[in-house]
């Protein structure tokens, strides 16, 4: 079975995420996508993030809809910051080896990879699928696969990477939506409609809620590190 994890914050989740994980799962056949909110997200800590719990039922909203997306509160369940490494031997365990788990993960993301936690293990958990997105380069990402040892070679279909572990890295360019979260808090916070860039059910949620209508929303709580020395990253 093959099966898709697209992490993120989703504070709100838009439709760039839907969307996005629609296409992939089609795309490379993905019996299940699943979104998985980052409880406390590393690489956030220093920023307000809204309550897991509103931003899982946002994200359950949102995946509501669609046969190949599902929302789980894995990481909702583990103490700590939510590490992507974590979340993969979890992942692992849960599904088995015979499984081939495919990890979703946007191109300014993946940039960024060396920050996160034990990224060079990454790789013996899941295959990888970058994401294009609209307005980001790919800057630095020759030398991010030539510190991975990550080989491309040509095939009759295009060129495909493969990391020493043997789990594949495709590229892909989805449907390019250029939506963000923090456009989106941005706009609810300045009065501005939202429509048509999230969810219906979620546009409705986060109204009934009174999400983002400030910086110190009743909602939001300050997320602070554990401790000095923790580095950022996912
Ligand atoms: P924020 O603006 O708060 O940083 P975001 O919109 O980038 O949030 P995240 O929850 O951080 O959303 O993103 C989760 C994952 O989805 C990341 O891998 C990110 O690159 C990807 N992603 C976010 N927005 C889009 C989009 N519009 N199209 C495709 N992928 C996206």
């Amino acid at each position: 079975m093959k099966l898709g994890i697209l992490g993120g914050t989703f504070d709100p989740i838009h439709l760039g995420h839907l969307r996005s994980a629609e296409e992939i799962g089609q795309h490379l056949a993905l019996e299940k996508v699943y979104l998985i909110p980052s409880s406390l997200p590393p690489h956030k800590a220093e920023i307000p993030v809204t309550p897991f719990h509103h931003r899982l039922a946002m994200t359950r909203l949102g995946t509501h809809c669609s046969r190949l997306l599902e929302t789980t509160d894995l990481e909702g369940n583990r103490p700590g910051f939510s590490y992507s490494i974590e979340t993969l031997q979890e992942l692992h365990q849960v599904f088995g080896p015979g499984q081939d788990l495919f990890f979703i993960v946007g191109m300014d993301a993946f940039l960024e990879i060396k920050t996160w936690r034990n990224y060079k293990n990454l790789f013996d958990y899941a295959h990888f699928v970058i994401l294009s997105r609209a307005g980001c380069r790919n800057f630095g990402l020759e030398a991010i696969f030539s510190d991975l040892h990550i080989r491309g070679s040509e095939t009759g279909s295009g060129k495909i990477f493969v990391a020493p572990s043997g789990k594949s890295i495709t590229l892909i360019t989805s449907t390019p939506m250029e939506i963000s979260s923090t456009n989106i808090r941005n706009m609810v916070k300045e009065g501005r409609s939202i429509h048509f860039l999230v969810p219906e059910t979620v546009r409705a949620y986060i109204i009934e809620k009174g999400l983002y209508l400030n910086d110190d929303p009743h909602g939001k709580s300050k997320i602070m590190p554990c401790n000095h020395s923790r580095k950022k990253g996912r």
